[in-house]
């Protein structure tokens, strides 16, 4: 798809429209394999020729090439691959970049997941993995070794909002000879595209907003050609396959991700600006306030805040747990990114697999609620949130 078409009309266009009998819809594929003509062209398929070969080797089926086409528009990127989950692709990114006696650099601040995959599974592995704080670029600088051969970024990061410059890091990865790769799910590239900014490889979680209904799992990669088919034969491998139905759901969430996100931010914005000015709450942390600590960096690499915010009620844990168990329109739930408001916390759900030190030395007390926020109409989020806080 063109380039040059503008980001919501690639949403709705990009991958689409190449379909038998005329249909107006991507078909779901609902194929495990292909039929050949004859055995010169199963061969040829099989000795790396392009086409459809089976469903858990990408391209997958015309279904995944349709999302993958999309997404990669979407990106910016000429490469993509989907998978079972935003783990699997992880997974699959740091299996095929690192070897025993690399080093992964990665942000402290990241999803419980991702620090549960690089802190326990790696390490078995001979890789050597250090969680810095990569909001401050010169502990970057100095974290950096002679091995490090891929610097993983998450940006917004989950569940604090702290920010990472990719520009600047992205220039000191390449310099050492690193890979940079940057965990998208908060911002989608509605509001920010790694790529564009020096990343090598973006990874996402569909299930969030890609999908954004809350009724899917699953995951992407976009990024070179290179990195994108050092990752082909491990997710191949690993069976990290996306299933048909999800690759389907996730073309069609895509046709209004710039919709969706859109009214994600405005909401956002309103009930972050609510929180920062009530009596009961200590501290909002979202990229769109002033207040933000890297409010300025935000605005020079995303065009947008999203939907995500964290904040700490005063009292503590009680006091979350008091607001949590009163809210009566959005749901306790984990997960993000899906049209109703999600609260969640993160100290005993999200990331309550990363040891307390850790977790306190990153931000996520024990009174940290974070909010994934809908597109309902803002003043009933807004009411929500007033009628809780006040049975605190
Ligand atoms: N990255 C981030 C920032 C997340 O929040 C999550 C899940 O919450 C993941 C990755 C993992 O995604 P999935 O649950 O699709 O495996």
């Amino acid at each position: 798809m063109e380039k040059e078409l503008s980001f919501g009309t690639r949403c709705v266009h990009a991958g689409e429209g190449h379909n038998p009998f005329g249909a107006h819809a991507t078909p779901i594929y609902q194929t495990s394999t292909y039929v050949f003509e004859n055995a010169e062209q199963a061969e040829a398929a099989f000795s790396g020729g392009p086409g459809y070969k089976y469903i858990r080797s990408a391209p997958n089926t015309p279904t995944h090439a349709a999302f993958i086409s999309k997404i990669c528009s979407l990106e910016g990127g000429p490469a993509g691959l989907a998978f079972s989950s935003g783990m699997a692709a992880e997974t699959a990114l740091v299996l095929s970049m690192l070897q025993k006696g690399d080093h992964l650099l990665a942000t402290d601040v990241i999803y419980g997941g991702t620090y549960g995959l690089f802190s326990t599974l790696l390490p078995k592995f001979g890789i050597e993995v250090s969680f810095v704080d990569t909001t401050d670029r010169e502990n970057v600088l100095s974290s950096l070794k002679k091995n490090t051969r891929l610097v993983f970024l998450e940006s917004p990061a989950n569940p604090t909002m702290t920010i990472s410059d990719i520009v600047e890091i992205g220039k000191m990865a390449h310099e050492a000879g690193a890979m940079l790769a940057v965990d998208n799910t908060f911002a989608t590239p509605c509001f920010q595209r790694p790529l564009g900014l020096g990343a090598d490889v973006v990874v996402e979680s569909c299930t969030k907003y890609i999908g954004g209904h809350g009724d899917l799992l699953g995951g992407v990669a976009v990024g070179s050609e290179k990195a994108i088919s050092a990752m082909r034969r491990t997710a191949a491998l690993a069976g990290a396959t996306m299933g048909t139905h999800e690759a389907w759901l996730c073309l069609r969430g895509c046709k209004t991700l710039h919709l969706r996100m859109q009214r994600h931010a405005e909401n956002a914005l309103h009930l972050a600006q609510y929180l920062e000015g009530h009596p009961a709450v200590e501290k909002v942390n979202y990229p769109g306030l002033s207040s933000h600590p890297q409010h300025a960096l935000a605005a020079r690499q995303m065009s947008g805040w999203s939907g995500m915010l964290s904040f700490e009620v005063k009292g503590g844990v009680q006091a979350g747990r008091n607001l949590m168990n009163n809210l009566n329109l959005c749901s306790l739930a984990v997960s993000l990114g899906s049209v109703d408001t999600l609260v969640e916390h993160p100290a005993s759900m999200t990331h309550a697999v990363m040891p307390k030190e850790m977790r306190e030395k990153m931000g996520i007390s024990d009174g940290l609620v974070r909010v994934s926020v809908g597109i309902e109409d803002r003043e009933d989020i807004l009411a929500d949130f007033a009628q809780g806080l006040d049975k605190i």
